[in-house]
């Protein structure tokens, strides 16, 4: 594959969503223009349609807020009562490590 730009070669390259997906995309060695093709973009929105996403809602514990985490992930992580977990603000949300 060439690229349409220059006509230069092209070379995959990985790259990793903001949901920590891993995906291929094409890089130009000449121009640097990326290029994500069908295949590549495919493979990136079947990982998209994998992931689980569970909703919930904040209410309010005293001063603090709760958040009530479903039990397919309390049994997926083994969580316990009364267990100490570690809370991690990111950019997009807070993480939460058992
Ligand atoms: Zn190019």
């Amino acid at each position: 594959m060439n690229c349409t730009k220059c006509a230069g070669k092209m070379v995959e390259r990985k790259g990793t969503t903001p949901e920590g997906f891993e995906y291929k995309y094409s890089k130009c060695t000449k121009c640097d223009e990326e290029i994500v093709n069908m295949k590549q973009l495919h493979s990136v929105a079947q990982k998209y349609r994998e992931m689980k996403k569970y909703t919930a809602k904040i209410s309010k514990w005293g001063e603090s807020f709760a958040v009530r985490i479903p039990k397919e992930l309390v049994k997926q992580y083994e969580l316990k009562q009364n267990e100490d977990v570690t809370l991690i603000p990111e950019k997009k949300g807070i993480k939460i490590v058992a």
